[in-house]
């Protein structure tokens, strides 16, 4: 008999199922598993040991499991590469920056947006992540840190997949997170990244959850941005814009646009003009990328001086400019480099 997984599942949802035992059940085996990281009945021993057996015959918790890990050489960066229970596995990656500990975390196995420069999109997209499965790569980082008596402290929703595109499973994953009986975690510690997925920037609006946004930007026009972003053609930079611009009017969230410095093709000065034309007068803050080499793929890292030269241009023309720290470049970190390595 296939058994039921009850990781990803709510208290109240688990109240349903265990239908027959007393409320506060669910929550005292909620809190186990995702506070605690229990990943069998046994170790829930508040339980009645009958009990315990018992749903240990109906029910599993079923956590990602490690099939590759990579460290950087500073110790600051780990890549998980964690296998779902289909088989699928996906790309985790935990960050200790000076302010805590940090996981990014890929919503979707592949992807579907086909961005040029990107790994990630090199095979396409297999499938959606469902909300247990990418609240499995935090709490298995989670636990992961434990053991340093260390905890995950923010989430960035930026590794593989498009998030706005999984949007239900999103939401539910976000609002798990935000329990007392999972991490508790304030909505102002998550970010989450769009290459521009305008009905879903809405949507995200209206869930009120001040969550930051992140938005993939690239390029300071139509033309280059499709060149390199073929969603590029569905919503264009204008509307992207306005909708970002929404955002942080209705959140009071600046909006972070993400742009990724690719060398010879949108790193010029003149590129950076036109990035602080039409970012003049938005809530928002440019975050730099330099670009990180994938093999396949044939974009070449922009020079050090040209990214000084473009920072600077920002900021001093109105624009809150920050470059992006380059951790991991070490263990191949940029999206989906891990993966396309095994499959
Ligand atoms: N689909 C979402 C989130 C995943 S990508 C989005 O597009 O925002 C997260 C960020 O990493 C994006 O800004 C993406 O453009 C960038 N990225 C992808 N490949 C990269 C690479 N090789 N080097 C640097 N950044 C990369």
């Amino acid at each position: 008999m296939n058994k039921t997984n009850l990781f990803g599942m709510t208290t109240e949802e688990m109240i349903k199922e265990f239908s027959d035992l007393p409320k506060f059940r669910a929550k005292q085996i909620a809190e186990r598993i995702y506070r605690h990281g229990a990943k069998s009945f046994d170790e829930i021993t508040e339980l009645p040991k009958k009990l315990r057996e018992e749903l240990a015959e109906r029910y599993e918790i079923f956590l990602p499991k490690p099939i590759d890990e990579l460290n950087s050489a500073d110790g600051l960066t780990t890549k998980f590469l964690l296998e779902l229970a289909d088989g699928a596995a996906v790309e985790t990656v935990l960050m200790r920056h000076d302010y805590g500990n940090g996981v990014c975390i890929s919503s979707q196995v592949g992807c579907q947006m086909g961005c040029k420069f990107c790994a990630s999109a090199l095979k396409g997209m297999e499938r959606n992540l469902t909300a247990g499965e990418m609240l499995g790569e935090i709490i298995f980082v989670n636990n992961f840190l434990s053991k340093e008596n260390l905890k995950v402290d923010n989430l960035v929703v930026m590794g593989t997949g498009e998030p706005l595109t999984n949007f239900d499973n999103l939401i539910k994953m976000l609002r798990l997170l935000h329990e007392p009986y999972t991490l508790g975690m304030s909505y102002r510690r998550v970010t989450v990244s769009t290459c521009g997925i305008v009905p879903g920037i809405k949507k995200l609006i209206d869930e009120n959850i001040p969550v930051t946004l992140s938005i993939s930007l690239h390029a300071p026009d139509n033309k280059l941005r499709s060149a390199l972003m073929p969603v590029n053609s569905a919503f264009e930079i204008r509307e992207v814009l306005k909708a970002g611009d929404e955002y942080a009017q209705k959140t009071g969230r600046r909006v972070t646009y993400e742009y990724i410095l690719l060398g010879g093709v949108n790193d010029t000065e003149e590129h950076a003009r036109g990035l602080a034309k039409i970012l003049a007068g938005q809530l928002a803050n440019v975050n730099l990328i330099p670009y990180n080499p994938v093999n396949e793929r044939d974009f070449a890292p922009p020079e050090r001086h040209d990214i000084q030269k473009f920072f600077h241009f920002l900021n001093t023309h109105g624009i809150n400019a920050t470059i992006r720290k380059e951790m991991g470049s070490d263990i191949n970190a940029a999206c989906g480099q891990l993966r396309s390595r095994h499959f």
